[in-house]
């Protein structure tokens, strides 16, 4: 019996564990996919928001607010890339009255160094932008931050402090019984609890509905993305937003941590929870889109393109509320990511008031290294590291410069890579770009080594992504 069982591995579920993880409760963390971070937390626009955007008071604005502030101290804590570059919406002389508009509702929402600028200021921030904008909300406090590090990184911290993780559990049915509940998966597997913390994102109004709560629903919005080699990844030191509409916060320009461009993300409603296709008409969008903002994109230097899906809840805010022992986290689209470590806060405190956590545990460590360091080290450093091990000293990853050693590592650290992605999320092998075209065989090789399974047996994602079907000469 568990004391707590969070649904779903996402950066909200994952930084809610790791909050949990501090206190001498019996954890789990279980989660429908193979690996963690498999949802929204995955494909989005990474962007560690201000908090000028949401509606005064709602509980977006003041997660977001308090979730920026914790994020420099939160990522150090867990190793993941984050970089206070800040952030600018633009807009044309037609548009002044909206900016001002969003200047207004930021102050009132508690951000600090927001300001206006005018176009010469502007210009020279940002040389590529389109002559024709006329001013701008600077954003000081915006960032950038790699999402599933993020997650991966607190689901790894909360297992180093005791929690568990169950993976391929996707929850049919929950059940009361007398002081806690039954958590039924789809393939049969019970796990018991005496509290739920659901955080099943996009699924997380069919999770309420089994423990009997049909107040709210979330509905996929999709966001199609084109991430730009890292030659083109100085285009732009700020995030570069437009005006924003009710669909979103419009079509964004940004570098990345790891020094790509992004532009994206489309917003279009559809009904299906699990279609992230990219297609010709996001492109189109995002081709035309982006000229409002900026003037010379290298749209052929396009890496790869993927597709997030916002989980929109039908209240218009992040719902968080507990009852009868179930802490509901429905609607949590964006500021979702930047607002995570509030709302795990948050949650610690609903869960704190009703004496569900006990004690802090004395031996509570905070700190996780990631997979992912290497080519950050010094040359003695790296010398050291390989004089002790060999595997530090076989570059894989050509274009992200990533060795055999980070990759087991990877493989071993907690939660650890099963398949070819996971390594990819953790240690940035396969994310360059040849996207994985030169180091995918090796990856397989040294997952089917380190996992004691066979080459064929490796997969992409898990669940039937098959990557290798079988020998086509002799048997080695
Ligand atoms: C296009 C787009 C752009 C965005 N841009 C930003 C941004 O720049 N900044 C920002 O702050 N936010 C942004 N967001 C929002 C942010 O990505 C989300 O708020 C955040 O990732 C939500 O995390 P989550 O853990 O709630 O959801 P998810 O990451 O979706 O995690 C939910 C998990 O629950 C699991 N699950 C679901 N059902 C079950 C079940 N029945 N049993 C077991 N497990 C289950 C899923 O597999 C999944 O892993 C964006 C979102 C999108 C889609």
């Amino acid at each position: 019996m568990f004391d707590v069982v969070v649904i779903g591995a996402g950066v909200i579920g994952g930084m809610i564990a790791r909050e949990l993880s501090k206190y001498n409760v019996k954890l789990c963390i279980i989660e429908k996919e193979s690996d963690v971070a498999m949802g929204a937390t995955r494909a989005n626009s990474a962007i560690v928001h201000a908090g000028f955007d949401a509606k005064v008071g709602s509980m977006k604005a003041k997660m977001n607010v308090r979730g920026s502030e914790m994020m420099p101290r939160i990522t150090k804590e867990l190793g993941v890339k984050y970089k206070n570059n800040g952030s600018l919406v633009v807009g044309f002389e037609s548009e002044r009255a909206e900016v001002e508009a969003i200047y207004k509702r930021g102050v009132e929402n508690g951000v600090k160094g927001l300001r206006i600028i005018e176009k010469d200021e502007l210009h020279a921030l940002e040389p590529n932008l389109n002559p024709e904008l006329s001013c701008a909300l600077l954003a000081e406090t915006g960032a950038i931050v790699c999402p599933y590090e993020l997650a991966i990184a607190a689901v790894g911290n909360a297992m180093d402090n005791g929690a568990e993780l169950i993976l391929d559990f996707e929850v049919a049915s929950i059940e009361k019984n007398g002081d806690g509940y039954s958590i039924i998966s789809s393939n049969g597997q019970t796990v018991n609890c005496r509290y739920i913390v659901n955080a099943a994102g996009l699924y997380s109004d069919d999770v309420a509905a089994m423990t009997g709560d049909g107040d709210f629903s979330v509905h996929p919005r999709r966001g199609e993305y084109m991430l730009i080699d890292k030659e083109c990844g100085n285009f732009v030191s700020h995030t570069i937003f437009h005006t924003p509409t009710k669909m979103g916060k419009g079509i964004l320009v940004s570098p990345t941590v790891d020094g790509n461009l992004l532009v994206g993300p489309t917003a279009v409603d559809i009904e299906d929870k699990t279609d992230t296709s990219t297609t010709r008409e996001g492109f189109d969008t995002l081709f035309t889109r982006s000229l409002d903002n900026v003037s010379g994109i290298s749209f052929n230097k396009t890496i790869t393109s993927f597709c997030g899906l916002r989980a929109v809840g039908s209240t218009g805010d992040f719902i968080i509320k507990m009852n009868d022992r179930v802490v509901t986290l429905g609607g949590i689209e964006s500021p979702g990511l930047s607002s995570a470590p509030a709302i795990a806060e948050y949650v610690e405190g609903l869960l704190n008031g009703e004496g569900a956590l006990g004690d802090v545990k004395k031996d509570y460590d905070p700190i996780r290294r990631p997979a992912h360091y290497f080519t950050e080290l010094s040359d003695e450093e790296k010398n050291e590291i390989i004089k002790k091990d060999g595997r530090y000293g076989r570059i894989v990853c050509r274009c992200e410069r990533v060795t055999e050693g980070e990759i087991v590592e990877a493989i071993h650290q907690n939660p650890g890579a099963r398949d070819v992605d996971g390594v990819k999320r953790r240690t940035r092998g396969g994310m360059g770009r040849c996207q994985g075209g030169f180091c995918s065989p090796t990856v397989v090789a040294i997952l089917a080594r380190e996992l004691g399974v066979a080459f064929e047996d490796v997969t992409k994602f898990g669940k039937g992504s098959v990557i290798n079907y079988g020998k086509t000469k002799g048997e080695d």
